[in-house]
């Protein structure tokens, strides 16, 4: 055993599950004595491990930004105690945690790995061992300074990663950002591309009750919905927009709405709904129309990293200005200008 110590936090999902009449559930107490009996962690490169089980394990559809928080003032108390740590939850909100994570652990030096897998521990062709023996590996092997997913083989940036296969073992992609590290029999670093230690005290920040929606427009997207939505008391929106962050611009309500929405000093920022590329409002009138309402661009940011940067910008209690510009910033690594 190395001289490392990696702390697992437990927060449910598939990885702990067992089957049941209703579909699998996280069964309290049943993962926690697994781990406890894996042979692999007597091996020479493994560290010591302490896993820490939540008092609820969920399935991660059932996640709020209050788990968020849970799980970062867990590392926080633990922090100077561990080496590294390693977030189990479940793959369905998976990337939107890795995100939030990303952003509320500020100036982090050591290693945080989120994962899980899409077969259960229980089964016999779970995906669980290699996920979890790896991650294991990599905090302690690799003190990557940054929020990270690990998932078949690959770790990703967290903010970068999506969920891209309901039931694949290839269940995660960083469609527009290289991953960090790729294993097979070697394991190589992408070294280049890593967040650099920023030597400074971890510090904290909350995600409270997003005000922040996420608004997909279709052909047919009627501006009642929009003008409901934005009456509903939203601090911000985010708007998935076609291709290169186009929206209709032969709709002069839903335009008026857009422009009236930031007057009142409510933040709407523009995504992409494409898996890969950005947003650029300059390349057609359709996009320029809604930088003219005051959108701004989340350029190649995921709608997992844009909705929880902006709900943790808000929460912050930065002014409008400085919101605008911090989500046109890279905070974490999350976006790339070009
Ligand atoms: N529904 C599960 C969850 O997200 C799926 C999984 O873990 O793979 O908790």
């Amino acid at each position: 055993m190395t001289n490392k110590r990696i702390y697992i936090a437990y927060t449910g999902g598939t990885i702990g599950m067992k089957p049941s009449e209703r579909g699998f559930i996280p069964e309290p107490g049943y993962f926690s004595e697994q781990i406890k009996k894996l042979p692999e962690l007597a091996y020479p490169d493994m560290p010591e491990v302490t896993m820490h089980e939540y008092d609820t394990l969920l399935d991660s559809s059932n996640i709020t930004p209050d788990d968020w928080y849970s799980i970062a003032s867990d590392i926080e108390s633990k922090y100077q105690q561990y080496d590294g740590f390693i977030v189990l939850h479940g793959t369905d909100t998976m990337a939107y945690t890795a995100s939030a994570l990303s952003f509320m652990l500020k100036n982090l030096s050591k290693p945080v790995i989120v994962t899980g897998s899409q077969i259960p521990w229980s089964q016999m062709r779970t995906d669980a061992r290699d996920n979890l023996i790896t991650s294991i590996f990599l905090a302690s092997s690799y003190p990557i300074p940054e929020v990270t997913l690990y998932f078949h083989n690959r770790l990703y940036r967290g903010n970068r990663a999506r969920k891209t296969d309901a039931s694949g073992f290839h269940a995660f992609e960083s469609p527009n950002f290289p991953e960090l590290i790729k294993v097979g029999s070697r394991i190589s670093v992408n070294q280049s591309f890593l967040l650099e230690n920023s030597n400074q005290p971890l510090q904290i920040n909350r995600i409270k009750e997003s005000q922040v929606v996420v608004l997909t427009l279709f052909p047919g997207f009627s501006a009642e919905t929009l003008e409901a939505v934005l009456n509903s008391g939203v601090r911000g929106v985010v708007l998935m927009t076609y291709g290169m962050g186009n929206a209709p611009c032969n709709d002069s309500k839903f335009l008026h709405l857009l422009a009236a929405a930031n007057h009142a000093g409510i933040i709407i920022v523009n995504c992409t709904q494409c898996l890969r590329g950005g947003v650029d409002m300059t390349s057609y009138e359709t996009g320029h129309e809604l930088l003219n309402a005051g959108v701004i661009s989340g350029f190649d940011m995921t709608p997992e990293a844009t909705l929880t940067k902006l709900s943790y910008l808000i929460s912050s209690g930065r002014s409008n200005n400085e919101i605008k510009q911090a989500m046109q910033t890279s905070l974490r690594g999350e976006l790339t200008r070009v």
